[in-house]
């Protein structure tokens, strides 16, 4: 079974990028920052901690995600399909617990593929990107609209802007990858792991990229 990560800053398309891939492969799509909005739809005590986190652009205690992720890379899908983690690791602790939780399995990560943009766009898609509170589907009012303004074309929920793509928080998010993610990339290129995908490009053809990146085909 195979585990792949895609590293990248916030608005870089990691989830848009995870979407086209699982409409080619059946790879699990593992994403902390949906996971980490579940919880705060549960209202729960933990829910509760996490969006102040997030809120603040900060990033939830490393322990609190893995044990999600753990959670979740344990179930039957998982082992049966392979991962595609999306906003996990974001701190080389995470990454080491990663590698750790695999090797108990007798598994390593097999490919990550570094998402990039310059910042000023990245800050531009981050505000302009509305995600559908049903479904969690994401739209840009720019260069994906709904067809309907404010309706998920796919389940007919509402669309919203994020607590935390506002600008402020959008620049925060930004400094914090800049800080704690991005020593990851070292991380990965020494490991050999490491392809660095264009997303400069057509929406098919980066997917179509990814996937051969990925040995997928
Ligand atoms: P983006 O990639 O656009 O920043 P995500 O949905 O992946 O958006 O993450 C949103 C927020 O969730 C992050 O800013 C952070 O607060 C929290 N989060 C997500 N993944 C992690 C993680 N692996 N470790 C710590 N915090 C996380
Ligand atoms: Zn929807």
């Amino acid at each position: 079974m195979a585990f792949y990560v895609l590293l990248g800053p916030p608005g870089a398309g990691k989830g848009t990028l995870a979407e086209d891939i699982r409409k080619r492969f059946p790879l699990v799509h593992i994403s902390t920052g949906d996971m980490l909005r579940e919880e705060i739809k549960a209202k729960t005590d933990r829910g509760r901690q996490v969006k102040a986190a997030m809120d603040a652009g900060s990033l939830v205690p490393d322990e609190m995600v893995s044990a999600i992720v753990a959670a979740r890379i344990s179930k039957p899908d998982v082992a049966l399909n392979g991962g595609l983690l999306d906003g996990f690791p974001r701190t080389l602790k995470q990454a080491h617990i990663i590698d750790d939780l695999l090797r108990n399995d007798g598994l390593a990560l097999d490919q990550v593929l570094l998402l990039g943009a310059d910042t000023d766009q990245l800050i531009r898609r981050l505000t302009a990107r509305r995600t559908c509170m049903g479904c969690g589907r994401v739209f840009n009012i720019h260069s994906t609209p709904a067809a309907v303004s404010g309706i998920c074309d796919g389940c007919g929920g509402h669309l919203q802007q994020r607590d935390d793509d506002t600008e402020a928080t959008a620049i925060e998010r930004l400094r914090v990858y800049r800080q704690q993610t991005e020593p990851l990339v070292g991380f990965y290129e020494q490991r050999g792991i490491l392809t660095r995908l264009d997303t400069g490009r057509h929406r098919e053809a980066v997917a179509a990229d990814a996937c051969r990146a990925l040995g997928l085909t």
